[in-house]
């Protein structure tokens, strides 16, 4: 429990998360963030002084590394909800990923600005936890993979603004950040590590990718299983991070890599996600954890809602109370058979029964090359 309130983490969120959907059949159709802020508050666990209500971020700061033609076009769609064949093929607005939504401005520039915000919160040190962030596969002017705006890219340039330099950025979602690569995966100033199952859209991130020296890729195969994950935290992320010596630490913490996730084929219980936050928030005197990928409502809430536990020390009870309970019961997954028969604990529990196995030789292997490339000093 962490007492000083000062100091205690901070969480940044909006109901623009509870009202919008990118459409009946998308992926992001399933209610994420808000579930996290009822469950968060049905636990007690988010009083006041800790919830930060997300700006909307204005097209000027985003153009910190967003092109400001790609915003005008993105802003237009909005107003119009029409993306023309020729903006369409431009800048990836109007396609089945991104497609005119209501919000589709108002949206992304909020949790770009929470990301924004957060490098401004975080310039004396602390932790910041912002489950709308995450949005890795957005590009300078293209929207791409759900993305139309890239907020890990912009919160580390944010906090570069705060006289932060080195950064270490730490994705765990299914999918790699090709996005934060682009903008970062040649700056050695930047240690990013993404772990993301292989052969899987957006085909980018190869083990053998090395950038400037601190760019680590590890395609992993389906059927990842949470000893996998130990292994990759204790003998890849936290000693390279600790060779890297950040001064902030953004851990992309994406709620794709799942058992219970639609789309990806990684089968992690969420106990590997929560005991990397854990361990990482102790690594850095800045903190900014975002969410990313997830696209079973219970599977994300339940996740998320633990990283916030675990960022302030709260203990996880076995069985939840039934206001919480009667957060996750009032979910729905429509058009999707996962939706159908939920099995009672996705209502009852945040914790998942842990998923160990094997470590298979393509997990080792490719974690072997990986670990020959840290250095005792960045
Ligand atoms: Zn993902």
């Amino acid at each position: 429990m962490i007492k000083d309130p000062k100091h205690a983490p901070l969480f940044i969120g909006s109901d623009i998360y509870r009202t919008s959907s990118y459409g009946a059949w998308h992926p992001l159709r399933v209610p994420r963030v808000s579930t996290v802020m009822d469950l968060s508050r049905g636990m007690g666990w988010l009083g006041p002084a800790q919830y930060v209500q997300s700006p909307r971020a204005k097209a000027a700061a985003l153009s910190l590394w967003h092109d400001p033609d790609y915003l005008g076009a993105l802003a237009l769609a909005e107003q119009t909800q029409i993306a023309s064949p020729e903006v369409k093929e431009r800048y990836g607005l109007g396609t089945t990923a991104n497609p005119v939504f209501p919000e589709m401005w108002r949206r992304p520039a909020t949790s770009a600005g929470a990301s924004l915000l957060a490098g401004e919160l975080l310039a004396q040190g602390g932790i910041v936890y912002s489950p709308a962030g995450g949005t890795h596969h957005g590009m300078p002017a293209r929207a791409n993979g759900f993305c139309y705006l890239n907020d890990p890219v912009l919160a580390i340039l944010s906090l570069r603004r705060s006289g932060v330099r080195r950064v270490a950025y730490i994705d765990i979602d299914a999918h790699h950040p090709d996005g934060v690569e682009v903008a970062f995966g040649a700056d050695p100033d930047v240690l990013m590590i993404s772990t993301h199952e292989e052969n899987r859209w957006p085909r980018t991130g190869a083990l053998e990718d090395v950038g400037a020296g601190t760019l680590f890729n590890l395609p992993l195969p389906a059927g990842l299983n949470d000893t996998e994950m130990a292994e990759i935290r204790d003998r890849l992320i936290l000693p390279s991070v600790a060779s890297f010596a950040p001064e902030a630490i953004v851990l992309q913490c994406g709620a794709d890599a799942v058992t219970e996730d639609p789309l990806s084929r990684l089968t992690l219980s969420n106990n590997s996600h929560w005991q990397i936050v854990a361990a990482l928030m102790e690594m850095a005197p800045r903190n900014l954890v975002l969410g990313g990928g997830g696209y079973n409502p219970w599977s994300v809430g339940r996740l998320w809602t633990g990283v916030w536990a675990t960022l302030n020390g709260h203990l996880i009870p076995e069985v939840l109370p039934p206001v919480a309970q009667s957060v996750l019961r009032g979910l729905e997954f429509q058009n999707h058979r996962l939706g159908r028969n939920p099995p009672d604990h996705w209502f009852s529990t945040l914790r998942d029964s842990p998923r160990n196995g094997e470590v298979r030789p393509k997990v080792r292997d490719g974690l072997a090359r990986l670990c020959a490339r840290i250095q005792p000093e960045f």
